[in-house]
């Protein structure tokens, strides 16, 4: 499949993909709905102006003349289908509605380079899980020991906690290093601060589409119906304000100060041709987590770090989202099998994603086993065992496909000084 838009090689954006995020335009500061196309931003807000989208449900709405994307997904997967099977066609070469306009493209048609990419939704609530039994055994050995590391709940259910929508901003947002309570010495009186344990957590989130009333719940088969498409999550956290404060209730301020999310939200379609086996489970799990065929996705994972002495970012860890031991369905139907409602665009993320390998720990608290083995960083710039002021960290992840990649683009933020 060829387009008439310019894809370079090794793009995380060809045609393949076309993942959703919302923008601001530079000529009118108008925010919209747009996909990218290699490095370009296709404008859907103005396709639909002028007619180009027929689906019924896209008639009286304008789900892409908004700011955030939480209309659209509220619209449900045939919906999502249609537009993505729209907005193929009009980008293939031999397509001439978009390809021979040329006013038409130039109004559509942006480079990516000159928009500025904003949050993808209006974020009502983010919850995220802990479902990597690598990164829980990891932590829970650090914590509790080897014998006490994973408590008996863990391949039960998909654990997690409710998290704070209001701090987790865009790709590119500065995160300030959060003061706290912290006890570094058990024998004294915790003391105030700011965190000296400022570490990242490698993690991949998905956004809700239509949710559940109050009081009913998602069956896991029906989960895939609720779930729009993906994005790279850091989870930034102060693990000696964690260490002090999570028991007996769980992590607060060490992770509410901030959350980084990638700006383009791949759909579940894309990422169809990568579905895999996820890892063996431990037992059966009780009936209504219970799913028949594959839920994971061969999504491959990386972290890098630039201090301000590095000229570029130098990758600390490789991982894939496949490692994960419940899926997203098991996390949905879950999460509303109380009768929660979800809503359009919540954000339900992974937890961090670490591999049965070293180099594949999904944060500095496993990469360093808490500080206890610092990184080497090439050249001048010494060594890490936790984040240091104007660190900057890269996310970034994609799908290797035959002859191209299905990507997420970068996820990344840089840490200011505490005030
Ligand atoms: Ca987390």
């Amino acid at each position: 499949m060829e387009t008439f838009v310019n894809v370079p090689e090794g793009s995380h954006f060809p045609l393949q993909n076309l993942p959703y995020g919302v923008f601001e335009r530079p000529d009118d500061g108008e925010r919209h709905v747009g996909v990218a196309i290699g490095d370009s931003v296709l404008d859907l807000a103005v396709l639909h102006e002028r007619g180009l989208f027929e689906h019924d449900a896209l008639r009286d709405e304008r789900p892409f003349d908004r700011p955030s994307l939480n209309a659209f997904m509220s619209l449900g997967r045939p919906v999502w289908q249609a537009v993505r099977e729209r907005v193929t066609r009009l980008l293939r070469a031999d397509e001439p509605a978009l390809r021979n306009d040329e006013a038409l493209r130039n109004h559509a048609l942006l480079a990516r380079d000159d928009v500025t990419m904003l949050l993808p939704a209006e974020i009502g609530d983010y919850t995220d899980f802990y479902s990597s039994k690598e990164h829980a055994t990891n932590v829970g050995t650090m914590f509790r020991g080897e014998e006490n590391a994973l408590k008996p709940n863990w391949t039960w259910l998909p654990v997690g906690y409710h998290g704070r929508a209001s701090s987790v901003v865009a790709s590119g947002t500065d995160v300030r290093r959060p003061c706290g309570q912290q006890r570094p010495d058990d024998n004294a009186p915790p003391v105030f601060g700011p965190t000296k344990l400022l570490d990242f957590e490698l993690e991949m989130g998905f956004f809700t589409g239509p949710g559940n009333a109050l009081g009913e719940s998602i069956a896991v088969e029906d989960a895939e119906e609720h779930i729009f498409g993906m994005v790279i999550v850091n989870d930034w956290s102060a693990r000696d304000i964690q260490g002090w404060e999570y028991v007996p209730l769980g992590p607060f301020l060490g992770k509410s100060f901030a959350t980084t999310v990638s700006p383009w939200v791949v759909p579940m379609a894309a990422l169809e041709p990568f579905r895999t086996g996820g890892p063996e489970p431990d037992h059966e799990p009780l009936e209504y987590l219970k799913e028949s065929g594959s839920h994971a996705f061969d999504i491959h994972l990386e972290t890098a770090i630039q201090t301000e002495v590095m000229n570029a970012p130098h990758t600390v860890c490789r991982s894939n989202f496949r490692y994960l031991y419940w899926s997203m369905e098991q996390q949905l139907a879950h999460h509303t099998v109380n009768g929660c409602n979800v809503r359009p665009g919540d954000l339900l993320a992974s937890g961090t994603i670490s591999g049965p390998t070293p180099d594949s720990y999904g944060s500095l608290l496993e990469l360093t086993w808490r500080g206890a083995e610092p990184l080497d960083l090439p050249g001048d710039a010494g060594e890490r065992t936790f984040l240091e002021d104007g660190d900057r960290v890269v996310m970034t992840a994609w799908a290797e496909g035959d002859d191209h990649r299905v990507g997420f683009g970068e996820a990344t933020g840089r840490v200011l000084p505490a005030r």
